[in-house]
């Protein structure tokens, strides 16, 4: 939570706006029309559960319409309020620009604490908070697509989908209303892993450019990196997983509600995940030690911090403790205004969360256009791509017979060479391309300009000036 003394997480996003405007060359008015929200739709409606009427707040708030439709998240939590989603859809509209999708932003909200209710309850109320949202076409694919967020997943996705499809049984594009579906209701293969797998992509992309390795005090590459995860929930989990697997780094903490799990040797991802599961926290968890003051942890030595939980996590009680030389925010907002000037004045790197967590909306563009092209990626090419690479290797190997060359192919060779991409690795393969041009326009800024002095200042550089672009064009 951000200290008494500091800015509201929508000022610290304006906050933070401003620094990078005041770099850059835009009319007084459009700087305004940039900024500001353009509509907040606050809805309150009740539901009969439990044999009463229960009153609930929803909120949906779209920032910027210079593209449509706008896209954004639906979180369910307790301390949803009109600051938060209204600072959040902000940061979608900045995140969809950096990233290209070619997206305005938004965000929802519903105030509540999803674990009060089961199953059935949960689906009549996002079934109601979907009907009130579509009505006004605060849900509909040409002009507002939620997704997943905090409290909300796949199987929220796959109610809102089937609500407008019930309102609107003509439109043959319904289920392009929202993203983050579950593969049997139009959903994409990868996105449940995207906005992690995009903190990695981020990561190894960081980590290609030595200059900002070093601007970290870092050296060499992901393999053997001490990281501190902070949330152990569908991003950090998925970032975690895969830095550990695939990369060869060290998860030496996760942090959750109820404490910490430390082992300086590396923990084993998987297993903290299944017993958190399992138990509900880290409390007892054999894979390591246990902290109660889980928060201290985020102050702990390391080499990658990685908050993957709340807004507002590294403030200014604690940034100047923070050890850490690189930290990447796969959560929306977890280092407050005040905290980035702290840490900036110290040369800590933060990779900002509007690249960071960029993964999860550039899926949701891949399974918008699939949903609206009516057709899985790769159907079309993937055995005629299949059949050519075959043609390849048969001729190699006839050549090789013919002039007694005695050519072997590596094992193994053959087989991948000659498999067609499947829709997974051409979601990976277009995800991982979005990441590293978004971060090399990025670092252009970053090491381009002498007035520019971190990452997010460039990102907000970047975004800004697109998104300013946009409404020129429009004659605005
Ligand atoms: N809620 C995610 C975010 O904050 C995903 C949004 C989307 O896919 O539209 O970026």
């Amino acid at each position: 939570m951000e200290q008494l003394d500091e800015p509201g997480f929508r000022e610290g996003v304006d906050l933070m706006f401003n620094r990078a405007v005041a770099l850059m060359d835009l009319s007084p008015g459009l700087e305004e029309k940039i900024r500001v929200c353009n509509a907040t739709y606050i809805v309150r409606f009740g539901v009969r559960l439990r044999g009463a009427i229960h009153t609930f707040t929803g909120y949906r708030s779209v920032h910027s319409e210079h593209m449509e439709p706008v896209k954004g998240g639906i979180r369910y939590a307790p301390e949803v309020d009109q600051d938060e989603v209204e600072a959040l859809a902000a940061l979608m509209t900045y995140k969809c620009a950096l990233v290209e999708t070619p997206f305005g932003g938004s965000k929802g909200g519903l105030c509540i604490d999803p674990r009060d209710w089961d199953e059935h309850e949960l689906e009549a109320i996002t079934r109601r908070f979907a009907y009130e949202l579509a009505k006004r076409d605060l849900i509909n694919p040409s002009q507002n697509v939620p997704a997943p967020d905090m409290g909300t997943s796949e199987r929220e996705m796959a109610w809102i989908a089937d609500q407008y499809a019930r309102m609107n049984t003509t439109d043959i594009n319904a289920r392009a209303c929202v993203t983050g579906k579950p593969l049997n209701s139009g959903g994409i293969a990868g996105r449940v892993e995207a906005t992690g797998r995009g903190v990695q992509y981020a990561l190894r992309e960081f980590f290609r450019h030595p200059e900002d390795v070093a601007a970290a005090g870092l050296t060499g590459g992901l393999e053997g990196k001490r990281v501190i995860v902070q949330g152990l929930g569908n991003v950090g989990y998925h970032a975690a997983h895969f830095l550990q697997t695939e990369d060869g780094a060290k998860i030496t903490a996760v942090i959750e509600r109820d404490g910490a799990v430390v082992r300086e040797e590396g923990l084993d991802v998987d297993r903290v995940r299944e017993w958190i599961a399992k138990h509900g926290g880290v409390s007892g968890c054999p894979e390591g030690e246990h902290v109660a003051d889980g928060r201290s942890v985020l102050e702990a030595e390391c080499d990658i911090l990685i908050p993957a939980a709340l807004e507002g996590q590294i403030n200014m009680g604690n940034a100047e403790r923070i050890r850490a030389p690189l930290i990447i925010e796969a959560a929306n907002g977890p280092v407050t205004y005040g905290a980035d000037e702290i840490l900036r004045k110290k040369g800590t790197v933060v990779i900002p969360d509007m690249y960071a967590n960029a993964g999860g909306v550039t899926v949701s563009y891949f399974e918008w256009v699939k949903n609206l092209s009516h057709i899985r990626f790769g159907r079309m090419q993937r055995r005629q791509e299949e059949a050519q690479n075959r043609m390849l290797v048969t001729e190699l190997e006839r050549l090789s017979a013919d002039q007694g060359l005695g050519w072997q192919l590596s094992p193994g060779f053959k087989e991948q060479f000659m498999r067609g991409a499947d829709e997974l690795e051409l979601v990976r393969s277009g995800l991982d391309d979005t990441m590293r041009i978004a971060y090399q326009h990025m670092r252009a800024a970053w090491h381009g300009r002498d007035d520019v002095h971190d990452l997010r200042t460039a990102a907000f550089v970047v975004a800004i000036e697109r998104v300013a672009a946009s409404y020129r064009a429009k004659g605005l």
